[in-house]
């Protein structure tokens, strides 16, 4: 038995006996049937950790496919009802929504109107699934003429303390027209603290707040650009978003966040940030999200469109490594498709 290449020399752990020390310690005994794999798993997937992100367009008749994402659409303000629908009884429980306006000005000003695209698009989910759970996407850069995620300077910087008094608008608008969280994306500084004091100066003290704490300047929203139709132009955010080069800087986003009230965090990108999810969720156990972004989702998309990969089984295992990071959920394109394949494994 000793010179078996399988004896152990040593194993993690509490110190063995040293007649156990040689046994072979086989790990795949555990792997030997779909069962026993299915009793040792450490983490699961289910449809009610996707959350599925959707494009909402003012003034189109037909819905738009968008081709930087196959599989994904610009929705009418008519065909919203049924994608939401198909996602209700594909088991996902949460959408995110985001405006694609014509009615763009400086400020944004559409997205804090109470008729504006963002409260009717809030209405119209609501009104075709009442038990969904609505995520507003709170930031101006759908809503402005030059793309940026708030008013600018003279210098073409976004004014953070502006973008504060306007999110404090767009925030009870959404809230208003049904949303259950709102979620702020613009990286301002203070956004936080002044979106809960103005929900709960409204009697919006339940709905709850999604941080884009730890959003990254990343090339991987390209197609989501070409989709919410928000590129710039002139300038790029890096004066707001973080650098892909930091990782202790995220643990501060986070820190301030939750000081200022946020009831959940998010990390974006997915794929190329686990560490920080990781990081986030082991250093403050707060609901931890992860949205796997446009890029990634297109990566996968044409590559299995290429043949080179397995679309379904590279999906689940895509997001397998989310929960594995420590994620709560997952905003994700494909999460409908996911959700079925979820629920037919079972
Ligand atoms: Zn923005």
């Amino acid at each position: 038995m000793t010179d078996s290449p399988l004896r152990i020399i040593s194993r993690q752990g509490s110190a063995p006996s040293a007649a156990r020390a040689d046994l072979p310690l086989r790990m795949r005994r555990l792997r030997t049937s779909e069962n026993m794999r299915a009793l040792v798993r450490e983490n699961s997937l289910s449809p009610a950790d996707l959350i599925l992100p959707l494009f909402v367009e003012e003034n189109i008749s037909e819905r738009q496919p968008i081709t930087s994402m196959p599989g994904v659409f610009r929705e009418t303000e008519k065909s919203i009802a049924a994608v939401v629908k198909e996602a209700e009884s594909s088991g996902v429980k949460s959408v995110m929504l985001f405006g694609v306006s014509h009615n763009k000005d400086d400020h944004g000003t559409d997205s804090m109107k109470p008729d504006g695209l963002l409260a009717r698009m809030i209405r119209s989910v609501k009104d075709a699934a009442p038990d969904m759970i609505v995520m507003a996407d709170a930031c101006f850069c759908e809503y402005t003429d030059h793309g940026h995620c708030g008013p600018l300077d003279a210098h073409g910087h976004v004014m953070n303390d502006a973008t504060l008094e306007n999110l404090a608008i767009q925030a009870v608008i959404a809230a208003e027209a049904g949303a259950d969280i709102i979620a702020p994306s613009g990286m301002m500084d203070g956004m936080v603290t002044t979106i809960r004091s103005a929900l709960d100066e409204s009697g919006f003290e339940n709905t709850a707040i999604l941080s884009y704490a730890a959003k990254y300047a990343s090339a991987f929203y390209g197609p989501f650009r070409d989709a919410a139709g928000c590129s710039l132009k002139t300038g790029d955010r890096k004066t707001h978003q973080m650098d892909p080069a930091n990782s202790d800087e995220a643990m501060r986003e986070v820190a301030i966040d939750l000081d200022e009230g946020a009831d959940m965090v998010m990390v974006k990108p997915g794929l190329p940030y686990l560490d920080i999810i990781h990081r986030v969720k082991s250093e403050f156990r707060v609901p931890t999200f992860a949205y796997n972004v446009s890029g990634e989702y297109a990566m996968l998309k044409f590559a299995a469109q290429a043949g080179a990969l397995d679309y379904d089984k590279s999906l689940l295992e895509m997001l397998m490594a989310f929960k594995r990071a420590g994620a709560d959920g997952i905003l994700t394109y494909a999460a409908i498709d996911a959700a079925r394949l979820i629920k037919n494994q079972a």
